[in-house]
């Protein structure tokens, strides 16, 4: 009988000591330096897709909001610059409180808070209408590093649901409270209280009825078109903010606030306040604060795996969170995008839907805003 080559012994020990040199190279998956670094993945590792992140140095980054509101042809130079000069306004906030070698937990809290207090966005003045008319918020915020949390779901009468959310995760044992509780509870830690009428905008007023127009079988507008009440429901039912932040001790921090969907249930709660799906933030790996379609975000655990792709892979944050939002969550059937920040500065704003309004901060101080969706094409 003739003896079989040896060859084969070749690819099998190659093999095997490829898997060697992973576990050597990647121990415990970690992947990272002990100053929280990303290392690069070893070859082989990496999910295939984006790997390079869109900005380096960045400190602070903002976004308002994913999907289509705004078009280049259709937004007018006044309509441009007020999106424009809200994000950097909560930018500058932000930097403020860094500049003074303040927390990033303090300065996500500024920046989200100048969001809510902005109508053009949907987070506390600017909310959208639930489907009996009122507003429900939900917020949360995060510190990297201790994994302390706190959230808000159902505020009705707080300006500031992220201040809510900073007051759970500060004086309370808890991490999130709703509804009525949640009311209270910041009320008794002197947040400023509203009225529901505080939160009203024709815009979103608009946007509710053309959800429910869009509900009746949808008169206005060819169904499927630009103008069908539906695709106006959608569109101006964006607009939620959030923030992520890395300060001079290299702590790094998220928050997430929004009004959830237009014409939502009462009692209906998105992923925004809820920790490891809109907001997650450690030190090892990254902050990140997302925006889109709640249940699907809850549903891929988007914030939270985007951080578990960077701990037990190795990979960067470009990859992580493009892996996530482009590649894993629409599967579930729903788009949007997030803002990832690694310790070392890496940025990242992948986004499934369209477009993604965002803006980010250099250590320079360097302002950059993106709002239209040839700023920020999808995909990419
Ligand atoms: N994620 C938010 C929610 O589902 C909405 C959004 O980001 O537009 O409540």
């Amino acid at each position: 009988m003739r003896r079989r080559p040896l060859t084969w012994l070749i690819p099998a020990l190659a093999t095997a000591a490829a898997v060697t040199a992973t576990v050597v190279l990647v121990p415990g998956g970690e992947g990272r330096d002990p100053d929280g670094r990303t290392a690069p993945a070893a070859h082989g590792e990496r999910p295939a897709g984006k790997g390079k992140p869109d900005a380096r140095d960045v400190v602070l980054a903002v976004h308002g909001g994913a999907g289509t509101a705004l078009d280049r042809d259709k937004t007018t130079p006044e309509r441009e610059k007020a999106y424009r000069g809200g994000l950097a306004e909560a930018l500058k906030a932000g930097q403020k409180v860094l500049d003074k070698g303040g927390s990033s937990v303090d300065a996500v809290q500024a920046a989200v808070q100048r969001l809510e207090d902005n109508p053009l966005f949907n987070a506390g003045k600017g909310a959208v209408f639930t489907a009996d008319a009122g507003h429900e918020l939900d917020a949360s915020i995060m510190r990297g590093s201790d994994l302390k949390a706190g959230a808000m779901a159902g505020v009705k009468s707080l300006r500031n649901p992220v201040a809510g959310a900073r007051a759970v995760m500060d004086k309370s044992p808890h991490v999130l409270l709703s509804g009525e509780g949640a009311d209270d509870f910041g009320a008794r830690h002197g947040l400023k209280t509203v009225t529901q009428d505080y939160y009203w905008t024709q815009a979103r007023w608009d946007a509710l009825m053309a959800a429910k127009e869009a509900e009746r079988g949808g008169k206005g507008g060819r169904k499927g078109s630009a103008d069908s009440p539906a695709a106006v429901a959608d569109a101006q039912s964006k607009g939620t903010v959030g923030a992520v932040a890395v300060d001079g001790r290299r702590d790094l921090a998220a928050a997430t606030s929004t009004g959830g969907m237009t014409n939502k249930l009462p009692g209906r709660i998105g992923d925004s306040p809820l920790i490891g799906s809109g907001t997650y933030a450690k030190n090892s790996t990254v902050a990140a604060s997302a925006t889109g379609a709640g249940e699907v975000f809850i549903r891929g655990a988007a914030t939270s795996t985007i951080s578990n792709l960077m701990e037990f892979k190795g990979v960067g944050v470009a990859t992580a969170a493009y892996e996530v939002i482009v590649k894993r969550l629409p599967g579930l059937g729903g788009d949007g995008g997030v803002i990832a920040l690694a310790p070392n500065g890496e940025f990242d704003a992948p986004h499934s839907s369209p477009g993604m309004l965002h803006g980010y901060l250099t250590k320079d101080g360097k302002v950059v805003t993106k709002i239209f969706p040839d700023e920020t094409p999808p995909n990419s």
